[in-house]
């Protein structure tokens, strides 16, 4: 938050000088107490400063509060992902349900023989498979997964705001989080909607909720 020339004049005075009054506040500017009961009441609501009646303002010395979008502006995908669940493009769709409630994850990432992302599995594309399929344990997962290059992947230096926005705009859960190599993408790491909710409460730090 921004704060003004006069806000910026009046924590200094409280800090130097609280417990002050608004009155001895907005005497040391030379302005009227109406005056400047606008800037007192942003730099209490802000967290700068506390108010006691009667005795008056002081310096809270807490960090002032952060707009949840300037919050938000700074987080970074690597400080919030997991760890990614991967499977081998070889294994049954019945192998690949078994891990997936092994895991306790809604989306499995498919390596190929290199180690390289090939594909993505959802929940939905398991489901859908198993629906009018009775040999579930002789259909690998290369042929029903999302593949290579429809995949939409973030990197840790993205911001989680980006991956917020390929979330929405793709209508996934979830997105790897890989590193470039030569021949392919490692993948490091997986960023859910659940992280982003996460990410958001870490917003309210210690407020009541
Ligand atoms: P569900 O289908 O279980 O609700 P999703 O919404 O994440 O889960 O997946 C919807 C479809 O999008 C599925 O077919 C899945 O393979 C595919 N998908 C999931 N994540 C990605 C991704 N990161 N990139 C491309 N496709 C994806």
């Amino acid at each position: 938050m921004e704060l003004n020339k006069r806000q910026n004049e009046i924590l200094e005075i409280v800090q130097s000088d609280g417990p002050i009054t608004g009155e001895q506040i907005a005497e040391r500017l030379n302005l009227a107490r109406a005056t400047i009961r606008p800037d007192l009441a942003i730099l209490t609501m802000a967290g700068y400063l506390d108010a006691r009646p009667r005795v008056g303002y002081f310096y809270s010395g807490k960090k002032p509060a952060q707009s949840v979008g300037d919050g938000m502006i700074g987080m970074k995908v690597g400080d919030f992902q997991s760890m990614p669940v991967v499977v081998a493009e070889n294994i049954s769709v019945y192998d690949a349900i078994c891990q997936m409630f092994l895991e306790d994850v809604g989306t499995l990432f498919v390596i190929d023989k290199d180690s390289h992302l090939s594909g993505v599995l959802s929940r939905k594309d398991l489901l859908r498979t198993s629906l009018g399929n009775k040999e579930l344990d002789k259909i690998p997962v290369h042929v029903i997964m999302t593949r290579m290059p429809n995949i939409t992947y973030c990197k840790k230096q993205d911001t989680l705001l980006y991956a917020a926005k390929k979330m929405i705009e793709q209508q996934i859960d979830s997105l790897p989080v890989i590193v470039e190599r030569e021949r392919g993408l490692e993948v490091v790491g997986r960023i859910t909607k659940t992280n982003i909710t996460a990410a958001f409460l870490s917003l309210a730090d210690d407020h009541d909720l």
